[in-house]
């Protein structure tokens, strides 16, 4: 990828959910947003050559970003079969085109596993469902990588900055964005809801 735009347009191609799962909050990451967020990471020196783990890996956006910026392996983590099903068509499209590092999927929940990576890249659940997940996310990136970066409803920053730093990491970066969720409603319709989301890279 020589630049933000060219992997912004590849990420732009890949498929999103057909029928996303409500009490699951799956939605994708932007396609622009997600190229942004993964370009600061590959210009710090955190994608190339690393083992990234994507936690809640859904159709596969932020994951399959690092491996076109060069990441040694990607860890896909994700307990949906039918989210994996998106993602492994994703995967073989890019596989078709671009030479990519290895890759695993694990299909499972984020708190029944116990893979560690040299960086963790997730756009969890919110946490707007399930109450405390967006928490678990980070106590199991916390504690399974040196590097982290992690979306979160800005409106639940002050909480985590204090989790956070309870458990000695450290936030280092802050990107904010007005994320625009296409959320598919228990009857069938579609409402476009606009919220402020902001990634944090955090250093553990
Ligand atoms: N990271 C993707 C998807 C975000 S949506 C992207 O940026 O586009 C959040 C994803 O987390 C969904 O795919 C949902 O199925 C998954 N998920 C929710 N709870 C989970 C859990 N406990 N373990 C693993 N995956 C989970």
């Amino acid at each position: 990828m020589r630049s933000k735009k060219e992997l912004a347009i590849a990420l732009e191609h890949l498929e999103e959910f057909t029928k996303p799962d409500v009490q699951l909050e799956q939605y994708v990451t932007p396609a622009d947003i997600a190229a942004q967020v993964l370009w600061r990471a590959h210009l710090a020196g955190d994608i190339l050559d690393k083992h990234i783990l994507d936690l809640g890996a859904g159709t596969g956006i932020l994951g399959l970003g690092a491996l076109l910026l060069g990441a040694q392996k990607v860890t896909f983590i994700e307990q949906d079969v039918n989210a994996v099903r998106i993602l492994e068509k994703n995967l073989a499209q890019l596989n078709e085109k671009y030479e990519l590092g290895d890759t695993k999927i694990v299909l499972a929940q984020v708190n029944y596993t116990d893979i560690s990576a040299d960086v963790i890249i997730t756009n969890p659940p919110f946490g707007t469902r399930n109450k405390g997940i967006d928490k678990r996310f980070l106590d199991y990136a916390l504690t399974h990588a040196k590097i982290i970066y992690s979306f979160h409803k800005t409106s639940t920053l002050s909480h985590l900055r204090n989790h956070i730093r309870i458990l000695d990491a450290r936030i280092v970066e802050e990107i904010s964005f007005s994320f625009e969720l296409k959320e598919t409603m228990e009857h069938h319709t579609k409402r476009i809801e606009r919220i402020e989301v902001t990634c944090l890279k955090i250093v553990s």
